[in-house]
Protein backbone atom coordinates (compact mmCIF):
# COMPACT_ATOMS: atom_id res chain seq x y z
CA UNK A 1 0.00 0.00 0.00
CA UNK A 2 1.01 3.40 -0.38
CA UNK A 3 1.41 5.78 2.45
CA UNK A 4 0.38 9.13 1.89
CA UNK A 5 3.08 12.09 3.02
CA UNK A 6 0.49 13.33 5.69
CA UNK A 7 0.51 9.45 6.83
CA UNK A 8 4.02 9.04 6.62
CA UNK A 9 4.73 12.20 8.51
CA UNK A 10 2.05 11.25 11.33
CA UNK A 11 3.86 7.83 11.71
CA UNK A 12 7.25 9.50 12.21
CA UNK A 13 6.11 11.85 14.67
CA UNK A 14 4.96 8.55 16.73
CA UNK A 15 9.00 7.10 16.69
CA UNK A 16 9.76 10.24 19.08
CA UNK A 17 7.01 8.27 21.47
CA UNK A 18 8.48 4.62 20.95
CA UNK A 19 12.33 6.01 21.18
CA UNK A 20 10.93 7.56 24.40
CA UNK A 21 9.48 3.93 25.49
CA UNK A 22 12.31 1.96 24.55
CA UNK A 23 15.01 4.65 26.37
CA UNK A 24 18.27 5.73 25.00
CA UNK A 25 21.10 3.28 23.25
CA UNK A 26 22.99 2.33 26.65
CA UNK A 27 23.08 -0.80 28.53
CA UNK A 28 21.72 -0.55 32.01
CA UNK A 29 25.48 -0.35 32.98
CA UNK A 30 26.55 2.56 30.60
CA UNK A 31 28.16 0.73 27.81
CA UNK A 32 26.56 1.66 24.36
CA UNK A 33 24.97 -1.15 22.79
CA UNK A 34 26.21 -2.11 19.57
CA UNK A 35 24.60 -1.50 16.23
CA UNK A 36 23.25 -5.34 15.90
CA UNK A 37 21.66 -4.38 19.51
CA UNK A 38 19.97 -1.39 18.49
CA UNK A 39 18.46 -3.34 15.50
CA UNK A 40 17.15 -6.25 17.37
CA UNK A 41 15.79 -3.74 19.55
CA UNK A 42 13.99 -2.26 16.98
CA UNK A 43 12.87 -5.09 14.94
CA UNK A 44 10.99 -6.16 18.32
CA UNK A 45 9.37 -2.88 18.48
CA UNK A 46 8.52 -2.97 15.17
CA UNK A 47 6.79 -6.45 15.01
CA UNK A 48 4.69 -5.72 17.82
CA UNK A 49 3.36 -3.13 16.61
CA UNK A 50 3.23 -4.72 13.04
CA UNK A 51 0.95 -7.60 14.87
CA UNK A 52 -0.81 -5.11 17.05
CA UNK A 53 -2.14 -2.98 14.18
CA UNK A 54 -2.92 -6.06 11.91
CA UNK A 55 -4.90 -7.48 14.70
CA UNK A 56 -6.72 -4.39 15.35
CA UNK A 57 -7.55 -3.93 11.29
CA UNK A 58 -8.42 -7.95 10.68
CA UNK A 59 -10.79 -7.59 13.41
CA UNK A 60 -12.63 -4.57 12.15
CA UNK A 61 -13.78 -5.63 8.63
CA UNK A 62 -17.51 -6.27 8.09
CA UNK A 63 -18.71 -9.27 7.55
CA UNK A 64 -20.06 -10.05 3.97
CA UNK A 65 -23.92 -8.49 2.97
CA UNK A 66 -24.52 -11.85 1.27
CA UNK A 67 -24.52 -15.66 2.80
CA UNK A 68 -21.57 -17.25 1.38
CA UNK A 69 -21.63 -20.01 -0.48
CA UNK A 70 -19.24 -23.48 0.42
CA UNK A 71 -15.62 -23.03 -0.88
CA UNK A 72 -15.94 -26.70 -1.87
CA UNK A 73 -18.98 -27.15 -3.03
CA UNK A 74 -20.78 -23.83 -3.27
CA UNK A 75 -23.77 -24.97 -1.65
CA UNK A 76 -25.57 -22.56 0.78
CA UNK A 77 -24.12 -23.33 4.48
CA UNK A 78 -25.60 -22.17 7.77
CA UNK A 79 -24.02 -19.59 9.91
CA UNK A 80 -22.66 -20.63 13.18
CA UNK A 81 -24.28 -19.29 16.28
CA UNK A 82 -20.82 -18.08 17.91
CA UNK A 83 -18.03 -16.41 16.47
CA UNK A 84 -14.86 -18.63 15.69
CA UNK A 85 -11.50 -17.66 17.37
CA UNK A 86 -9.09 -17.24 14.80
CA UNK A 87 -5.29 -17.43 15.34
CA UNK A 88 -3.02 -17.11 12.42
CA UNK A 89 1.01 -16.56 12.70
CA UNK A 90 2.37 -13.79 10.82
CA UNK A 91 5.88 -13.17 9.71
CA UNK A 92 5.29 -10.53 12.58
CA UNK A 93 3.91 -12.70 15.56
CA UNK A 94 1.26 -14.44 16.24
CA UNK A 95 -2.15 -12.22 15.56
CA UNK A 96 -5.93 -13.17 16.62
CA UNK A 97 -9.21 -11.92 16.33
CA UNK A 98 -12.73 -13.85 16.10
CA UNK A 99 -14.78 -14.03 13.33
CA UNK A 100 -18.22 -15.25 11.93
CA UNK A 101 -17.88 -19.09 10.47
CA UNK A 102 -19.81 -20.87 8.30
CA UNK A 103 -20.58 -24.61 8.27
CA UNK A 104 -21.60 -26.52 5.09
CA UNK A 105 -23.96 -29.07 6.23
CA UNK A 106 -23.17 -31.05 2.75
CA UNK A 107 -19.32 -31.44 2.85
CA UNK A 108 -19.39 -31.22 6.61
CA UNK A 109 -16.91 -28.70 6.91
CA UNK A 110 -16.55 -24.94 8.85
CA UNK A 111 -15.22 -22.00 7.12
CA UNK A 112 -14.34 -18.41 6.91
CA UNK A 113 -15.77 -16.35 4.22
CA UNK A 114 -12.73 -14.38 4.31
CA UNK A 115 -10.56 -17.60 3.41
CA UNK A 116 -12.64 -17.45 0.08
ZN1 LIG B 1 -19.84 -27.80 0.82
Amino acid sequence: MGLSANQRKRLSDLTAELHEIIGNSLHPDGRPMTFAELEDECIEVGDLLTATVLQQRVAERSAPEEMPCCPNCERQPTPLADDEARVLQTDRGEVAWMESAYECGHCRRTFFPSDG
